[in-house]
């Protein structure tokens, strides 16, 4: 919250205020309110409708951050008038930024997301017509292999389709996970084995979980698969993948850790809302809903999920499940 005098110079500001956008009191009061708006015209214009006499409900702005950063604000504001005199406003600020990030995040996620299936839809199209010219010329042994090429990329489809059905899922509470008593131990190696046919890094396993777990085991080998395939995105240039199993008498605790580009310490719990990607990798396919679905699906196991990495440095993702 912050007052200004009739002249546009703040002359009180709360320490909320001073806290959320980075400056000194002596950085802040005294100056003209303007300094601190991204765009003048908004704050010509709020200050214009306050000195005639209007309240401003909601009314959008940015304002400039010390770091230099920009943060999306609602203002709510009105004058304190003594008779015709403006003694001050009192405006009081609220941080939207984060809600804005999320909303462009989903509009982003729009774009990639039609991209990311006409991709493998191209594919399919072009597979089908050589597909009928080979059937037309007989060769059926060139056409088997089509049809094998034609099969990979609609599964992809199916699992971009699938996890966007997930996270429909999610967002209506109706992503269910049935419980059943089953073996953790098999169900990571063959989920490494079913991804070790398909790329080039070593999947490597260390340890062994000798009870039983209670748990969805489709969905904990959805996790697995989802931070396998990660893995193996992000760390393109290196040859291993370690995924170790840590036996414990209250939880369990997987790890998969790659050598690869890794995770900057301020995005290590970014990365698991909806639509985040990191700024500078979409060069990478996908549409960072991968972690999301992750992780909820580990909070309805009553597990913990976290990584530890740092950029360059490769990332371990870890996530527990309980034992009981
Ligand atoms: P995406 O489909 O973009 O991979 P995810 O939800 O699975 O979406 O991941 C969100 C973001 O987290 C990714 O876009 C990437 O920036 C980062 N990330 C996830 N896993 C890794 C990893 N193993 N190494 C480096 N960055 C990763």
């Amino acid at each position: 919250m912050h007052w200004v005098d009739g002249n546009g110079h703040i002359i009180w500001a709360n320490k909320a205020e001073l806290d959320a956008l980075g400056y000194q009191k002596e950085e802040y009061i005294g100056h003209h309110i303007e300094e601190f708006h991204a765009d003048k015209k908004v704050i010509d214009d709020i200050l214009n409708r306050l000195v005639n006499n209007e309240t401003l409900k909601n009314y959008e702005a940015q304002l400039k951050c010390k770091d230099g950063s920009i943060k999306y604000v609602l203002i709510n504001s009105n004058v304190l008038w003594d008779g015709d005199k403006f003694i001050h406003t009192r405006c009081f600020t609220r941080d939207i930024t984060e809600i804005k990030e999320s909303e462009k995040r989903k509009d982003e996620f729009l774009g990639t997301a039609s991209h990311e299936l006409k991709t493998p839809l191209t594919s399919i199209k072009a597979y089908v017509q050589l597909l009928e010219r080979t059937l037309n010329d007989g060769d059926l042994k060139k056409a088997n292999n089509y049809l094998n090429k034609t099969s990979i990329f609609v599964d992809k489809m199916n699992f971009l389709i699938l996890k966007m059905l997930d996270l429909s899922k999610i967002q209506d509470g109706t992503l269910q996970c049935n419980f059943t008593e089953f073996n953790i131990n098999t169900l990571i190696k063959n989920t490494i084995e079913n991804m070790q046919q398909t790329i080039n890094q070593q999947i490597v396993m260390h340890g062994k979980i000798e009870k039983n777990i209670c748990g969805d085991p489709q969905r904990i080998e959805q996790v697995l698969t989802n931070l396998l395939s990660n893995a193996v995105k992000y760390s393109h240039d290196t040859d291993l993948i370690y995924v170790n199993l840590i036996d414990g008498d209250k939880e369990i605790t997987i790890s998969i850790q790659d050598f690869g580009i890794g995770i900057p310490q301020d995005k290590h719990l970014k990365i698991f809302d909806r639509f985040y990607r990191i700024y500078g990798q979409t060069k990478f396919n996908g549409f960072g809903i991968g972690l999301y679905i992750t992780s909820e699906i580990i909070k309805r196991h009553k597990g913990k999920i976290w990584v530890e990495s740092e950029t360059g440095m490769g990332s371990t993702f870890y996530f527990t499940l309980p034992v009981e």
